[in-house]
């Protein structure tokens, strides 16, 4: 069994993708093709954000978007330590300095509360801190209403990492468009992914979509003519064409494999979860979730993820050292309990195989074989 079968997808597209590609090698815009502004209209059309510029990847996508409120040194931007770590390492790339907050022990997601508490307490100067990059965890997007209102009375951006979230929805609007600038990854693991690296930042807001323009190419107003500092951040013409193909079977068909596989990890592990063993994932109300991953919070996760190897049983943990007590911020400061949820996640959380091409059968093995361990 495989955790993510990105072949078996590229099998039911292959016509579509092959000649999406081979067009692209025959016009020879390799660079800044047609192919680049279809994917953005797409994605525009698709989330509702009124602008999306294409990047080089995901971890790109939130620096430009940092770079476009010229954050830098000496600058603080909030966020959380339970996510991948390009949530708060494009903070340090642009020399300001991550500030975290714990999560919220249901959705994993930053705790719009303790967001709150820092704001009123801490002792860093308010121009100083600049913003807050939330991330939508596992595929399902953040409580962006009570962030905003944790937010109220003070100046910040709101950034939206959304990485993972592609395709999930929060009141009726799709992800991407929850922020002042929304960023997501076409990394192939990610539930929209392209063949490479790949990334996409939107916003609603025509001057700082004008900004990220340039950034992403040189600071580049006219050619040759650079505005401001920027960078190489542009996405290959070759990613947007297979994204293109991809398009409407993501959005169409896609995001409901991806549920009606959750809805059957759901029902058949209820039994486990009434039991006490698992923790199964928590689905706000009025929220489309995309299931970048199936995770659990488990008792005796060493136990069970030898049980799940002895059984060929592909698992992952995502992620098992929270950001804070990374040595690459290690000169943050922080230490070893200052977040306690996050903390007791990184224990506790185990991914169990998602895609949107479960074979029969394969769900029901994964459950049958937890069911195993815990009998
Ligand atoms: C994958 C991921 C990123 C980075 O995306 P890349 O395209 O790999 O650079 C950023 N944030 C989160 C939460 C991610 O999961």
């Amino acid at each position: 069994m495989q955790f993510c079968n990105l072949k078996k997808q590229y099998q039911e597209l292959k016509p579509e993708i092959d000649n999406a590609i081979a067009q692209v090698l025959e016009h020879g815009m390799y660079v800044g093709g047609p192919e680049v502004g279809e994917l953005e209209k797409k994605c525009t059309d698709f989330t509702g954000a009124k602008f999306a510029k294409a990047c080089s990847s995901g971890t790109d996508a939130l620096v430009l978007a940092l770079m476009a409120y010229d954050v830098g040194a000496g600058d603080y931007v909030i966020t959380t330590p339970f996510t991948f770590i390009a949530t708060a390492e494009c903070i340090s790339l642009v020399g300001a300095k991550p500030l975290f907050v714990d999560i919220d022990p249901q959705t994993y997601n930053i705790c719009p509360k303790k967001l709150k508490e820092l704001l009123d307490t801490t002792d860093i100067p308010e121009d100083k801190i600049k913003g807050v990059i939330t991330v939508d965890l596992y595929g399902q997007c953040a409580d962006y209403d009570a962030i905003r209102e944790a937010m109220k009375g003070h100046d910040l951006f709101l950034v939206q990492d959304a990485a993972q979230s592609f395709g999930a929805a929060y009141k009726g609007k799709n992800a991407g468009s929850q922020g002042d600038i929304g960023t997501t990854s076409f990394f192939p693991a990610k539930p929209f992914g392209c063949y490479g690296d790949g990334g996409m930042v939107f916003t609603d807001d025509a001057e700082l979509d004008l900004k990220l323009n340039w950034l992403r190419n040189h600071g580049q107003n006219e050619r040759y003519n650079h505005k401001i500092i920027g960078m190489n951040g542009r996405l290959d013409t070759i990613q947007c064409a297979v994204l293109n193909a991809k398009f409407d079977r993501f959005r169409y068909v896609e995001i409901k494999n991806r549920n009606n596989a959750a809805d059957k990890y759901m029902a058949l592990l209820k039994p486990l979860a009434d039991a006490g063993k698992v923790v199964l994932p928590y689905v706000m109300p009025d929220s489309v979730h995309v299931w970048a991953q199936f995770t659990l919070k488990v008792e005796d996760r060493d136990g069970l993820m030898a049980h799940l190897q002895k059984n060929d049983i592909p698992c992952a943990i995502h992620y098992p050292k929270p950001l804070h007590m990374q040595e690459a911020f290690a000169d943050l400061g922080y230490k070893k309990g200052d977040f306690p949820i996050c903390e007791e996640m990184g224990k506790k959380v185990i991914s169990l195989p998602m895609c949107a091409y479960k074979e029969d059968g394969e769900i029901e093995e994964v459950c049958e074989v937890i069911s195993s361990f815990y009998k």
